[in-house]
């Protein structure tokens, strides 16, 4: 049966589908990700059009659908909301907004909304204007994806003997999280043991307090080299945004 839905998404792909129209991905508010057959979308510009613009990677819009059978509904209503447009003045935030957009698209299911991940994209999009911290927001995202697809591990004990109290933390063992000294077999990787109490703040910290949060950078990247590893294991496959990066 016919449904409408009104909510609001972000873009996290878009494919023209003919002269006029497009099939855009969105993760949305309510549902979490639908995918959206925008007919006349591409040419906003006719009276009869009831979208503002062509859909766009990142946007976040006002969306109106009707629900089809099958994954591919019929949009028909999108107004712009925001459109991050200073992602597009800098290759490096573009390409960090790229990889986020195709990390959520892997990472959840259709219809399973995570209103919490995606206050949180919204906020590390905005805040890649502010200039800095960009590699420390990239972390605090990749924690926040961890958390919400439930494979964050807990950074502050040994994921070997449970150790909490004084426990020595020295190596990743993937993708459970944190080793201690004590529980350390070959294939545990060596780590950096600051890095540890980074990432076991990292999940935590609020996000407007991100970018002028003051962290070492061999710190940063090993927390970054942590969190990737994890990440790429909960993946099926890795994301291709990821070549282009540059740490
Ligand atoms: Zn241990």
């Amino acid at each position: 049966m016919a449904r409408t839905v009104s909510t609001r998404g972000l873009v996290l792909r878009c494919i023209d589908y003919s002269e006029t129209s497009q099939i855009v991905s969105f993760f949305t508010r309510d549902e979490g990700i639908v995918d959206l057959l925008a007919k006349g979308s591409r040419r906003p510009r006719n009276a009869s059009s009831s979208f503002s613009s062509p859909f766009d990677l990142a946007g976040w819009y006002d969306l109106v659908y009707r629900k089809r059978g099958g994954d591919l509904h019929l949009a028909t209503e999108g107004q712009l909301v925001e459109g991050f447009s200073h992602l597009r003045r800098d290759l490096e935030c573009w390409l960090d907004a790229n990889l986020a957009l195709e990390v959520l698209a892997k990472s959840f299911i259709r219809g399973d909304p995570h209103p919490e991940m995606l206050r949180g994209v919204l906020s590390y999009l905005k805040l890649l204007s502010v200039g800095k911290g960009r590699q420390l927001l990239r972390n605090r995202f990749l924690a926040e994806i961890l958390t919400s697809s439930g494979v964050s591990p807990r950074w502050h004990l040994c994921q070997g003997c449970m150790r909490q109290e004084g426990v020595d933390l020295v190596a990743l063992r993937v993708p459970v999280g944190p080793i201690c000294s004590g529980c350390r077999v070959a294939t545990d990787s060596l780590r950096d043991p600051s890095t540890f109490a980074y990432l076991a703040s990292n999940g935590a910290i609020p996000w407007d307090r991100v970018p002028a949060w003051e962290v070492a950078e061999e710190v940063i990247a090993d927390g970054w080299d942590q969190l990737r590893a994890l990440l790429l294991d909960h993946l099926e496959r890795p994301p291709r945004s990821l070549r282009y990066l540059r740490a």
